[in-house]
């Protein structure tokens, strides 16, 4: 399973972002049940520890939250093949 460490501090605490940092660029194939776009995309920390890339319905199973060092989640938008996902803000 291709789980990632945790983020570095710069990750954590990002410079005020624009638009385009706001979109993820990354592979949002989810870890877990390889369900390649989700409608929501969770970039989180797991229950195990380790950070992963996760659907929504996986995250919920398996994720500990959203917000600084929990998780980041994504919405997806637009249309096949050309979606975006764009990071909105953490549950509270
Ligand atoms: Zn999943």
């Amino acid at each position: 399973m291709p789980l990632r460490v945790a983020p570095t501090d710069q990750e954590r605490h990002p410079d005020p972002m624009t638009d385009e940092e706001k979109l993820w660029h990354g592979d949002t194939t989810c870890n877990f049940c390889r369900t390649n776009t989700p409608a929501v995309f969770v970039d989180g920390k797991t229950k195990m520890g380790v950070w992963a890339a996760m659907c929504g319905s996986c995250h919920k199973r398996k994720g500990v939250g959203l917000g600084n060092g929990r998780g980041q989640k994504y919405q997806r938008k637009g249309k096949a093949p050309e979606f975006r996902y764009v990071k909105v803000e953490a549950d509270r």
